[in-house]
């Protein structure tokens, strides 16, 4: 596998609990999901990464920061 840029759309991460609402329905495909993303926008994550691909540029749908381990404070 050689992943190239701009081929594939980019991965988002949603592992956090927040995202796991348990019931709504996809703004992008109308369907239920049970995920929502950071802004509260209930969507599928692949919806969401379609999303992304297609709209370069724009910070809808984001992945969860990155965890701050032994990361001294800013
Ligand atoms: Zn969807």
């Amino acid at each position: 596998m050689s992943p190239r840029p701009g081929q594939q759309p980019m991965l988002l991460d949603w592992h956090d609990g927040r995202h796991f609402t348990g019931g709504g329905r996809c703004v992008l495909c109308g369907r239920p999901t049970f995920l929502q993303s950071h802004s509260g926008e209930d969507v599928h994550k692949v919806c969401a990464e379609r999303w992304n691909a297609r709209n370069p540029g724009e910070a809808r749908f984001v992945s969860d920061p990155p965890r701050a381990r032994s990361k001294p404070g800013a």
